[in-house]
Formats: structure tokens, C-alpha cells, sequence
């Protein structure tokens, strides 16, 4: 085999399929693997490459690869155990991890490279840096607010992006994001508080992801959109994420933030 080896995670799925096809495309990379729950190996059979229902029959024959994980947080952590043990990196997009988990990470990180962004793309990575700047140019005047719309069959909300800006909203004005999220509204709920960050979750048909954040102040509203065209730009981020990860040290968790740096 040539190139750089990659076995995906949760193949069958939205994000993974897509993955495995760019993965079996791109020149300097070779599909090395794909795995999916025993009841979709149907659907993994067109890939030309070595297919499971569990990671541990993939990495037994000891392919030198980066395992690429896009499934369920119970999965991805798991997905992240096996790699620590077999010294193989990892990325992840799953998103969902609890506190507990992304500790967890962090830990087996110490192991064997590993890193988790919950959104591959570029742009949002660059929204992540401008919005705490602009966060502090407006001031506290401005109350900050964020919608995130997904497709129907999205499992987790708000989504793992939303958190992420949200989170990085909130650093900017030194609170902790647990303290200022409000994600529902409802009934007679009085003024908004100064020290509230708002991440409401739209739901439907095939939206990849759209998030607005909002700066509303006196007399004028900036808003600032991301929207993804397709799931083709988190595929190719995964990718280029797998790239940079290959070779580099373990020691501490990555992110697509040091990807782009
Ligand atoms: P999906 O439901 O289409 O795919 C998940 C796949 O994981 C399914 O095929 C499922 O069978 C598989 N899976 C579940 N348990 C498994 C197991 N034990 N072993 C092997 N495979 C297993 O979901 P999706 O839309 O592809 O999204 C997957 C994750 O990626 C979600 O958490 C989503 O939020 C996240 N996501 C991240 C980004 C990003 O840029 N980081 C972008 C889009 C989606």
C-alpha cells in the first residue's frame, strides 16, 4: 500500500461513508479499513477494502494508519481506547462527548495522538478565533446570542459547534459557559440577564449546519453566519486533520485549531 492508511469509524454513516469514499480518492491516502455495526456490513461491502463490526479485527493485522471516528460519544470513546492501546491517532468529529468523556480524551491523548474538533471546517475554526475578538471590540453592551439548525436526524443538542463558539463567547467575556447557557425560553420568563449566552436548536429536512451568532446592542444587531454547503467540507477537514495528526507526538488533546494555525 502507498500513502497514508485510514480507517474509518462508523463507515456506513453520513459523515463516515463520505470519508471512506474521499479517503479511497485522494492521492498520498489508501482506505485501509472500514468499520460499522454487524447489521450495516451490507452497506460497507463497495469499499475494495477490509471491513468489521469492531476496530479491534481491523487493527489486529496491525495496519499503520490513523483511525478517523465519526459515530456515537460511547463509540468514539471507546474507538479512542483501542487506539491508545495500539499506539495508533486518532481524530474524532463525533460530538456529544459529556465533560467526562472529553477528560477522558485528554488523557488517552497522553497515549497516542488524538484529536477532536466538533467542527471540521475551516471557516467555523476561523469564526472561533474572530468571535472572542469581536466579543471584547463591541463590550459588554452587547448581549450575545446563538441559533444552530441541523437535519432531522441529528441526535445531539444543541450541537457540539454551537457549544464550541458558545464556548468561546463566554471565555471572551471571562465567564464559564455552564453558568450563562440558556437553551430554552418559554412562559413568562421575565428580562433577559446580562450574563446569559442563548444557544436555541432548530431542527429539519437535510440542513449540514447553519449557525448564526448574534452581537444585539443598543439601537443595531451584527450577526455573523456560517452555513455548510454540504458535509463534504467536515469529510475534507477529517482528512486534512488526519494528514497533520500522522507523525505527530502525543502529550496533550489536539484540535482542528492546530491544524489551521
Ligand atoms: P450517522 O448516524 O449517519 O452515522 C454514525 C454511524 O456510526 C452509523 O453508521 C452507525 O451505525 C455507526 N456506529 C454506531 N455505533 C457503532 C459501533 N459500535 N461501531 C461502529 N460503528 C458504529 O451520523 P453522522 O451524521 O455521520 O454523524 C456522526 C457524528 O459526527 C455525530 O456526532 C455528528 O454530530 C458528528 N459530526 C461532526 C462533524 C465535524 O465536523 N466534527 C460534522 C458532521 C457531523
Amino acid at each position: 500500500m502507498n500513502g497514508l492508511n485510514i480507517v474509518v469509524m462508523g463507515a456506513a454513516g453520513r459523515m463516515g461513508s463520505l470519508i471512506a469514499g474521499l479517503a479511497a480518492e485522494t492521492d498520498g491516502m489508501e482506505l485501509a479499513g472500514v468499520v460499522d455495526r454487524a447489521e450495516m456490513q451490507g452497506k460497507l461491502s463497495g469499499y475494495g477494502c477490509p471491513a468489521a463490526d469492531s476496530l479491534g479485527k481491523i487493527l489486529k493485522n496491525g495496519p499503520h494508519c490513523v483511525v478517523i471516528d465519526f459515530t456515537v460519544p460511547a463509540v468514539a470513546i471507546n474507538t479512542a481506547h483501542i487506539c491508545a492501546e495500539t499506539r495508533t491517532p486518532v481524530v474524532i468529529g463525533t460530538t456529544g462527548l459529556d465533560e467526562k468523556q472529553k477528560g477522558e480524551l485528554a488523557l488517552l491523548a497522553q497515549k497516542t495522538p488524538v484529536l477532536w474538533s466538533a467542527n471540521m471546517s475551516v471557516g467555523v475554526n476561523v469564526l472561533m478565533r474572530i468571535l472572542p475578538r469581536l466579543a471584547q471590540a463591541l463590550g459588554p453592551a452587547y448581549d450575545m446570542e446563538l441559533v444552530e439548525i441541523h437535519h432531522r436526524n441529528k441526535k445531539d443538542a444543541p450541537s457540539g459547534t454551537a457549544l464550541m463558539l458558545a464556548e468561546a463567547l463566554a471565555n471572551a467575556r471571562n465567564w464559564r459557559l455552564a453558568d450563562a447557557r440558556v437553551s430554552c425560553r418559554d412562559g413568562v420568563i421575565g428580562a433577559r440577564k446580562d450574563k446569559e449566552i442563548g444557544v436555541m436548536a432548530l431542527r429539519g429536512g437535510d440542513v449540514a449546519g447553519i449557525h448564526s451568532i448574534y452581537f444585539m446592542g443598543p439601537g443595531e444587531t451584527v450577526e455573523i453566519r456560517h452555513q455548510a454547503e454540504s458535509r463534504e467540507n467536515f469529510a475534507m477537514g477529517a482528512l486534512r486533520a488526519a494528514r497533520w495528526l500522522a507523525g505527530r507526538e502525543s502529550g496533550r488533546l489536539y484540535s482542528m485549531q492546530d491544524v489551521i494555525a
